[in-house]
């Protein structure tokens, strides 16, 4: 849900990231593999036993999977010469024929609060976020799923953009393994570290399934980065039946982009809304957590001006999820050029959080993090090149909408 100007990325591509690889100790994409006529596999998207299967096609044995996994994700290790517990002749092939390789980091930001950011190239002028918030008791890490978004929620920057493409699971779990090695938490241990996965970044991460939950495994294998399923966060705006899937598959904690406390609302601010209404997705909910690993649902509730934060609509929200274990999450709103949509008054968002907690209910308001390099996980504000002319057509859009048509 974050944002990045892709025009000055493009701009910035041909210095700044040779650059920064060479200050990362990253080798530039595709050198080695070009000079040996071989498409490298990415080893950061294997699940465990496709490292095992691989390494079996290469004649090597398959409990070297495990040692590899670790150097590659505990310790952060690029350099397979590096690995000293490897048969040489493993090293070779490995050298040959694979890489551990993150996408080019095209920007480093550092807020004076400890938030940093990446901004990654993904290829073909795509570029997506991470981003590191460091709290007293944790170490949050909110990563992307695809380059650019197609649910087009109205409030979100990254929406604005429209849908690039979906990241492969090896271009989600490097930005994990990026954050560990820049943050000097290779084992993913220690102040400082990377305690927690939110998938809040920029995407729907359940309309990039597959990759999302390749990625979900590698995180929580023993052998990879060894998170807990209550310490990884899938954020959806509502795709109902991979909500479902998600319970089966890799069922882990679930925060939904509410938003809106009834449909005709909803339907504007998340248009997927149309797609799968709030009885269904309520319902998913209430099937999800039979399976969730925490014992409530958090639902995200961006906080605009005028629109959604009324007394009448906290009411409303109560009624809706009185039936949904739950928690609250407020974020007051992060304006972008040309959203339209301002952000709630602090004592608007203050008495909306009130009537939430008077009826028993946990809830946050999102602290803002990081304001001074744009860090908002999920609204990343400012640069956003409009590449798809969706601005032209929410600006149509904006004509017919309710309420939203009142900010002034
Ligand atoms: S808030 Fe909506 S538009 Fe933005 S990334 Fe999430 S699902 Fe996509």
């Amino acid at each position: 849900m974050g944002v990045g100007n892709l025009g000055e990325l493009g701009m910035m591509a041909g210095t700044a990231t040779v650059e920064a690889a060479a200050a990362a100790g990253e080798s530039p994409r595709g050198l080695d593999a070009a000079a040996a006529g071989l498409e490298r596999i990415n080893l950061l998207g294997l699940v465990m036993h496709a490292l095992e299967t691989q390494l079996l096609r290469w004649c090597e044995r398959p409990f070297r999977a495990r040692q590899l996994a670790r150097w590659m994700h505990r310790s952060g290790a690029a350099d397979f010469g590096a690995m000293t517990d490897l048969a040489r002749s493993l090293r070779t092939v490995l050298s040959e024929r694979a890489e551990i390789r993150a996408p080019q980091v095209l920007r480093r930001h550092h807020s004076a609060d400890g938030t940093r950011k990446w901004l990654l190239d993904v290829g073909a002028g795509n570029a997506v976020e991470a981003v590191f918030i460091p709290e007293v008791d944790r170490g949050t890490l909110c990563v992307s799923t695809q380059a650019g978004c197609a649910v087009n929620c109205r409030f979100c920057a990254t929406g604005k953009q429209g849908f690039g493409r979906n990241l492969a699971a090896h271009e989600i779990v490097a930005q994990l393994w990026l954050a560990n090695r820049e943050l000097g938490t290779a084992a993913g241990r220690g102040a400082g570290a990377v305690s927690n996965v939110v998938f809040m970044g920029m995407g729907e991460p359940l309309l990039n399934y597959d990759a999302t939950l390749r990625a979900l495994r590698i995180m929580l294998d023993d052998h990879g980065y060894g998170l807990s399923r209550r310490r990884v966060t899938v954020s959806t705006s509502g795709v109902v039946p991979m909500i479902d899937r998600l319970r089966e598959d890799c069922p882990v904690a679930l925060a939904v982009s509410l938003h809106a406390p009834n449909d005709a609302l909803r339907d504007e601010l998340v248009p997927l809304n149309r797609k799968y209404p709030l009885a269904e997705l309520l319902a998913a909910c209430r099937r999800y957590l039979e399976r969730a690993p925490r014992d409530f649902i958090t639902f995200e509730y961006v906080m605009i001006d005028g629109v959604n934060d009324g007394d009448a609509h906290a009411r409303e929200l109560l009624a809706l999820v009185r039936e949904v274990p739950c928690k609250f999450n407020l974020i007051p709103f992060n304006p972008f050029p040309g959203s339209g949509l301002r952000r709630s008054p602090a004592r608007r968002v203050q008495a909306f959080a009130t009537r939430l907690i008077d009826a028993g209910h946990v809830t946050t308001v999102r602290r803002t993090r990081g304001d001074d390099i744009e860090a908002a996980c999920g609204q990343l504000a400012g640069e956003v090149q409009d590449r798809t002319r969706l601005h032209e057509r929410n600006a149509r859009s904006d004509r017919r909408t309710i309420g939203i048509a009142e900010v002034r």
